[in-house]
């Protein structure tokens, strides 16, 4: 599953590598699942544009665009006229490529652009999501949660003020804070010194000072490395580009922990696979 990191290192990529560029021609599969707005409305919307730029929002994938472009000259609008959104979901995967490269099995959607790249969406789980929105008709797209990279301190502590449910489960909670996985959860919480488990709504204003720091620099620590998802991501070049992060706690259930050599611990916190160093966190 890609998290936060992953998600903004593709759209860093993609969008240096499409943005200003046209979208000619549109072929979308003929599967349902991850059309959250028809694909003929999709088709349509999208024809014609350029991309401004492509940015992550959440953990979604927003392509700005821009007006359609109308003759050879037409003015161009520097304004966004209409989003495409992804989502990944599980397994989805968005290639920029040469047109003529052969297309993968799962391929749902193919954008030709006016360069002769060609933009893909694969996803064999189809659990990822493709949605068009015409900011004549509908509002801005924005992720449910606040986002970790830019909150600030006082509305980071709102977030948890008075909620009775673990920091981890809270972390998780995407109306809360957008895009925070399991693997970045049990980071932050490990170099904050803060136990999963303690009570979201009970922490002093310096632990949650401490965690708001730690999650940031977690997550640009991973955004530089290229993201670290542990399965087998190809970024937007087709190139293998994550490699894994050298990580405290998480998936190293018994290791000794890189601090103290105190064995870390998994437990179940919300359901989810919980490391933590009974030691460094209180
Ligand atoms: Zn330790």
């Amino acid at each position: 599953m890609p998290e936060l990191p992953e998600v903004e290192t593709i759209a860093r990529r993609v969008d240096e590598r499409v943005r200003g560029d046209y979208i000619a021609q549109v072929w979308f599969s003929g599967k349902r699942e991850p059309f959250k707005t028809p694909p003929a409305h999709q088709r349509n919307g999208l024809i014609g544009r350029a991309f401004l730029f492509i940015h992550r929002v959440g953990k979604h994938i927003v392509c700005e665009l821009g007006a359609r472009r109308a003759g050879g000259d037409a003015e161009e609008s520097r304004d966004t006229q209409a989003q495409w959104i992804l989502h990944l979901g599980m397994t989805g995967r968005l290639l920029v490529t040469a047109a003529e490269s052969p297309v993968e099995p799962h391929t749902h959607a193919r954008l030709s652009l006016a360069s002769g790249l060609e933009l893909r969406f694969v996803d064999p789980r189809r659990f990822g999501r493709l949605e068009f929105r015409d900011l004549g008709r509908s509002k801005m797209f924005e992720a449910p949660g606040a986002d970790p990279l830019s909150i600030g301190p006082e509305a980071f502590a709102a977030l948890f003020r008075g909620r009775r449910l673990a920091i981890k489960a809270a972390l998780l909670n995407q109306t809360l804070l957008a895009g925070v996985g399991n693997i970045y959860a049990d980071e932050s919480l490990f170099h904050a010194g803060i136990r999963p488990r303690r009570s979201a709504g009970r922490l002093t204003r310096a632990e949650l000072e401490r965690l708001r720091g730690c999650l940031r620099q977690v997550l640009r620590h991973a955004i530089r490395l290229g993201g670290s998802s542990v399965s087998d991501y190809v970024d937007a070049d087709g190139a293998r580009g994550f490699f894994q992060v050298e990580h405290c706690v998480y998936m190293r259930t018994g290791e000794p922990c890189r601090r103290c050599h105190t064995p870390i611990r998994r437990i179940l916190v919300a359901g989810r696979g919980t490391h933590f160093c009974p030691q460094c966190q209180r």
